[in-house]
């Protein structure tokens, strides 16, 4: 039996569920577009109504399938989140991208919107772009994307930065830096981590994770997929949502089940010495 989905607060008090659905390489195929539309409606049906995407996905594709697949529910049912390129993330482009986004979702405000990286426009103007627009009613809220420690400091010197709502970046049971110093100096300030690339991309981006012996057997005991118990590492953490891409039904009603999986301490202890966290600042990963 599927449990009530667990929530997350952002830091103005809004409640969102700790999984969504990411959106990437998703809308460029004719032919697998009407899989990937009963995809997002089956992860929306199953609670997972927070939905990941960017102007940059296939340069608007992912967004325009998101509109579509999103067309029958109600807009405030759902949480949909877009992202900025860096160099249109200034006063002369901003709100021209965000009005082509939201023609693309067909929608007409963004729940939130993020600066896609740190780019060569001022972060002051990017603030101040971010909250003209939340005062136009276009988008409900703002953060960041592929933010170290440093960058976030310096985010919160701004005036305004302390608005901002979540840092999106990768994280999975490969990729553990951010927890050296950024998770909990999130923590400590109440603002999320959205965890993407949460199952290192099917496991592409780790050599061996999927495979190894320790994640097969805590798979294996709890009847369930090593992709779920990817899954279930990243969401075991305090202040962490995650965002995976699934295109198929069956993936997106695994990944649902995989929120419901409480990891017990001897389980990560096992995962900690085979995928150990790093003890000391390292480069912020992307990929
Ligand atoms: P991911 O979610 O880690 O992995 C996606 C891959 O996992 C796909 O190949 C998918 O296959 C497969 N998959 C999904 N559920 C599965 C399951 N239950 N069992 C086995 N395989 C499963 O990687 P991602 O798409 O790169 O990252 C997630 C989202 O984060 C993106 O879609 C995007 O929205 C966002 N993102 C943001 C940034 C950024 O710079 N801010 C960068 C990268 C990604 P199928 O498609 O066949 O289901």
């Amino acid at each position: 039996m599927t449990e009530k989905m667990k929530n997350i607060d952002l830091p103005d008090g809004t409640t969102i569920p700790v999984l969504g659905q990411g959106t990437w390489q998703m809308g460029d195929q004719e032919k697998r577009r009407t899989l990937e539309i009963e995809s997002l409606r089956t992860g929306i049906e199953l609670g997972m109504t927070l939905i990941d995407t960017a102007e940059m996905y296939g340069d608007g594709n992912s967004e325009r399938l998101v509109g579509e697949a999103i067309a029958p529910y109600k807009r405030e049912d759902l949480f949909l989140v877009s992202k900025v390129y860096p160099w249109n993330a200034g006063r002369d482009k901003m709100e021209a991208s965000c009005r082509r986004t939201l023609e693309r979702l067909n929608t007409d405000y963004l729940d939130l919107y993020l600066l896609h990286w740190p780019g060569s426009v001022p972060l002051e103007e990017t603030i101040e772009c971010f909250e003209t627009l939340m005062a136009k009613g276009l988008i409900r809220r703002w953060g960041v994307s592929n933010f170290d420690l440093a960058h976030m400091k310096s985010l919160l010197d701004i005036k305004g930065g302390s608005h901002v709502s979540t840092v999106q970046n990768l994280y999975h049971l490969g990729s553990r830096g951010v927890e050296f110093d950024l998770m909990p100096w999130l923590m400590e300030k109440h603002i999320p981590l959205m965890a993407y690339c949460p199952l290192a991309q099917a496991g592409r981006l780790r050599a061996a994770l999927v495979d190894s012996l320790e994640v097969q057997a805590i798979a294996l005991k709890r009847n369930v997929t090593p992709y779920q118990i990817l899954l279930a590492f990243v969401l075991t953490k305090p202040g962490v949502l995650a965002i995976p891409k699934a295109s198929t039904p069956d993936h997106v009603k695994e990944n649902r089940q995989a929120a419901d999986i409480h990891l017990s301490e001897k389980e990560l202890a096992i995962l900690d010495m085979a995928f150990p966290k790093p003890d000391r600042a390292v480069p912020l990963d992307i990929e």
